[in-house]
């Protein structure tokens, strides 16, 4: 199969979303073994200025589009533009973020140029003459590898925070304006308005600790401890469905199986008991704290670190002693 790889650099409100460097990090990965090279597509709003970002990563050619029909997200005409330029430079490998507009896009242009698709993976690597892909099934349960068979262009969606960043790694690239292909008459649906979340904090998809409270917050007000805890360490606000479910907080924050999946390097999980809705969401976490009342908690047995107490009095706590170090 084709050796290259594409990575897609998804922008946001005109700024590269960080995750882009962990996939250009695992093309490398992917590059070693094949032997291919680097190529990046940056669609919108703010690419130009994105790829001059990128010019040091070692990538062979940037392609980018500032169309006036891409200044709205739309899959119709993202997926377009991305299925046209796979098939035209026939790159075998195209790197994702299992963003929302990552898995969005991918399974929309898979199924137009008739790839492979490998969603959520959590490691890729090269072993033998293969590529690895690894992914959490039965909700995180397991994990499965797979590995491509046959010709067909694989599109691989990674959850942020799991490959390691690229690097700046010299060398000169050329940054290629490509037409739109697409007109606005022929898209039938754009994203109208993306509505950040209150309190301007991380994205729980993409914040690197996260501090989550369940139904044991008893009211919306209370949030306040832990958000004060989030913003010392520059963290996003989780919770729990039952927490949402009671009007605490918004559904944007949820974390777990109908909520959002996260990856966090640190969840500290306050007054959650651990139903697997929950951990299905969040068990991949490297670090995860729990605080709870219930020693039995069945959130203690995926905790790293168990804090049996009233939430009430420990957050409040580690936010002081947090202070003193900070
Ligand atoms: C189809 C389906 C999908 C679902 N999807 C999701 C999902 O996406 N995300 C999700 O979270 N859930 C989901 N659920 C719900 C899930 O089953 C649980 O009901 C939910 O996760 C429980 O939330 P909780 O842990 O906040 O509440 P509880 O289970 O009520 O736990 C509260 C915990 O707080 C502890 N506690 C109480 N007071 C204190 C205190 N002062 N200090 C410290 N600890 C205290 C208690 O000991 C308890 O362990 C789903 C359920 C279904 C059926």
């Amino acid at each position: 199969m084709a050796s290259d790889i594409l990575v897609f650099g998804e922008i946001r409100g005109g700024t590269l979303k960080k995750a882009v460097k962990e996939l250009i990090g695992t093309a490398r990965i992917i590059a070693e073994g094949t032997g291919g090279s680097i190529d990046a597509v940056l669609i919108g709003d703010g690419a130009q200025e994105a790829a001059e970002s990128l010019k040091e990563f070692g990538l062979r050619k940037i392609y980018i589009s500032e169309s006036e029909v891409f200044k709205e997200y739309s899959t119709e005409g993202y997926a377009k533009f991305l299925a046209d330029l796979v098939q035209e430079i026939s790159t075998g490998y195209v790197l994702l973020g299992a963003t929302s507009q990552g898995r969005d896009l991918a399974s929309r242009v898979t199924a137009k140029v008739d790839g492979v698709m490998f969603s959520d993976c959590v490691d890729v690597r090269y072993e033998g003459d293969k590529v690895v892909a690894k992914r959490p099934v039965y909700s995180g349960r397991l994990f499965i590898e797979i590995t491509p068979a046959g010709e067909r262009p694989v599109f691989i969606t990674i959850r942020p925070n799991n490959m390691p960043p690229a690097e700046p790694a010299g060398g000169s690239v050329e940054i290629v304006s490509r037409p739109a292909g697409v007109t606005a008459e022929s898209i039938r649906a754009l994203v109208k308005e993306i509505i950040p979340l209150a309190g301007g904090r991380p994205d729980v998809t993409e914040a690197e600790v996260i501090i989550a409270g369940g139904r044991a917050m008893k009211d919306a007000s209370n949030f306040k401890i832990l958000e004060e805890l989030a913003d010392l360490l520059g963290a996003a606000v989780g919770a729990s469905r039952a927490a949402v479910d009671a009007g605490y907080v918004e559904h944007g924050l949820q974390v777990g199986h109908t909520g959002k999946i996260v990856n966090p390097k640190l969840y500290i999980a306050c007054g959650i008991s651990g139903a697997i809705q929950h951990l299905a969401g969040m068990r991949t976490s490297k670090v995860i704290v729990a605080i709870n009342k219930d020693p039995n908690a069945p959130i203690f047995e995926k905790a790293n670190y168990g804090i049996v107490g009233d939430l009430f009095d420990v957050v409040p706590i580690m936010t002081e002693e947090i202070k003193k170090i900070l």
